[in-house]
């Protein structure tokens, strides 16, 4: 066979959110890059999981505000949920969105493109099907897979995962859903409103490194809406009826998937499902790179990875989700620049994610950046402010019948921002100010400067600000100051 060999600076494996970025960067500073897909360029954010589940959160909601009409003086109707006119809309926005992400838009751009799987021959060449990709450095950017739990009777290619829901084209009369993580929550609610009976069994409490008593609020939201959710809860066991799975177009009934758990306080019960929806962690993509042949080495299932991005080979970086980062669609260009600065220069930057913003697309939306309430407590103890300010004293959100929800503002008693947590609708886009404000180091005492429009919702992280400098002025000496001040003026 006739091998052509290409060299090239820079290799990525993956043309996902973090390939994608790796690649740009690289050709837009001048670099030669090759990128190796071996499915659909846009990888899980675009093809399966972000946003299909966008479109179905927000289907949902239009779902779920139609039902609940009548607050604002319109009669409602009973809507059938027609779900293959709802997956025809997501498809809709994806094709719109899918243009970005193209070949097209990329080759123009400089990126030389090649399909196919690829894998290490050795450190600095990667076998593809005809072609030898010979890189200056090599960046695996290959995703991640989700991992089914060792349950008995589970059958990995009988069970819904985040990653395959998208290709269910129907509503299931009964999800049954294992994880108790963000994406089983906002799945579990979508799938509730679009209306299956929904059950959630998870070993945890919900969202256990979140704020807890925010966590409890989502609980509360959640189970208000008839989603029977069980914490604690251990699955023992699980059987399943057909060998059928994901969308064979049949209406599978309630005794499709039965799952035996023992409850938190040590009760077996059985629940049975139409589907099982696992979500699970996740692990890298690496099986298919045969990664001893270019000497990267490996932990359990990951690739051992350094702050800076780097394997035990140097110049081979691993970037997104078969790395070592939380996982989100923005953690992308951050993570290109910390490669590509480490490539150029001889700095060594590592990666910080300590500011990212977390986002759980649940209605009420959950947001946060920072700190919670407890790890500041924990590191430091009784020197830290907390203020809260509800929803429910926000007016827009009092109008828009939305006042589920809260705001809390963790600051150092030196007025230092530690972390800020939110429950609200769009509370996704009001973290923005509180990212900005952890980026830039700013002190609670900035905050009031800068101004929210009224009614917005964005006035909650206002006066929360305001409550949070009050308390830091409450201080002993602050007042003692403030005092002599006012006898002594000018
Ligand atoms: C259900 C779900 C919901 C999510 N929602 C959000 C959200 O709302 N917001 C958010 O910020 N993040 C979200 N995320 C996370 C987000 O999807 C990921 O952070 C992002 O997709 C990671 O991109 P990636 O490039 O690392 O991996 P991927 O997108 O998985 O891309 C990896 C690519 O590599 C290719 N590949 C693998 N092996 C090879 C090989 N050997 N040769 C060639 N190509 C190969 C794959 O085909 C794939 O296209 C969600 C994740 C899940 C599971």
């Amino acid at each position: 066979m006739n091998q052509n060999t290409i060299k090239v600076d820079v290799c990525v494996i993956g043309a996902g959110a973090s390939g994608l970025a790796v690649a740009e960067m690289a050709v837009q500073i001048g670099m030669d890059v090759a990128l190796i897909e071996k499915e659909r360029l846009g990888g899980a954010f675009l093809n399966s999981v972000c946003l299909p589940k966008t479109g179905l959160f927000e289907a949902a909601k239009v779902a779920n505000t139609s039902r609940h009409a009548d607050r604002f003086g319109f009669e409602y109707n009973e809507h059938a949920v027609d779900i293959r006119a709802v997956k025809k809309g997501i498809e809709e926005s994806i094709r719109r969105i899918e243009p970005h992400y193209s070949a097209g838009r990329f080759e123009a751009l400089g990126v030389r493109i090649y399909e196919g799987e690829a894998r290490f021959i050795d450190d600095h060449h990667i076998q593809l099907k005809e072609d030898v990709i010979n890189a200056k450095y090599i960046v695996i950017a290959t995703g991640a897979v989700p991992d089914i739990p060792d349950i008995d009777g589970i059958k990995s290619d009988k069970v819904l995962t985040p990653y395959n829901i998208h290709k269910l084209h129907e509503t299931p009369r009964h999800l049954i859903v294992l994880g108790g993580q963000g994406v089983a929550l906002e799945l579990a609610q979508s799938y509730r409103r679009l209306g299956s009976r929904v059950t959630l069994i998870t070993e945890n409490t919900i969202m256990p490194d979140t704020d807890f008593e925010i966590a409890g609020m989502i609980n509360e939201a959640l189970s208000g809406e008839g989603i029977k959710i069980n914490e604690n809860s251990r699955v023992s066991s699980v059987k399943h009826k057909l060998d059928r799975l994901v969308d064979d177009g049949v209406q599978y009934n309630d005794d499709n998937v039965t799952v035996v758990f023992e409850t938190q306080n040590r009760e077996v019960r059985e629940v049975g499902g139409s589907h099982l929806l696992v979500c699970a962690d996740e692990s890298p993509e690496i099986t298919c790179l045969d990664l001893m042949n270019a000497g990267v080495d490996v932990e359990g299932k990951s690739i051992k990875t350094s702050q800076d991005l780097r394997t035990s080979q140097k110049h081979i970086f691993v970037v997104g989700n078969a790395g070592l980062g939380p996982g989100y669609m923005h953690v992308s260009a951050y993570e290109a620049h910390i490669v590509l600065k480490n490539m150029l220069l001889r700095k060594r930057l590592e990666v910080d994610y300590s500011q990212m913003p977390r986002v759980v697309f649940t209605d009420p939306e959950f947001a946060a950046v920072g700190m919670t309430d407890e790890q500041a407590r924990t590191k430091y103890g009784r020197k830290i402010n907390v203020s809260v300010s509800k929803l429910r004293d926000n007016d827009r959100a009092v109008v828009m019948k939305q006042e589920a929800g809260m705001i809390k503002v963790i600051t150092h008693k030196n007025g230092q921002i530690l972390g800020c947590s939110i429950l609200a609708a769009q509370a996704g886009e009001l973290i923005s100010i509180w990212v900005l404000a952890l980026s830039q180091n700013l002190k609670i005492r900035d905050m009031p400067s800068v101004l929210a429009a009224y009614p917005t919702l964005s006035d909650v992280s206002q006066r929360a600000g305001g409550m949070s400098l009050k308390s830091s002025l409450s201080g002993f000496w602050t007042r003692l100051l403030i005092r002599l001040l006012q006898k002594f003026p000018g």
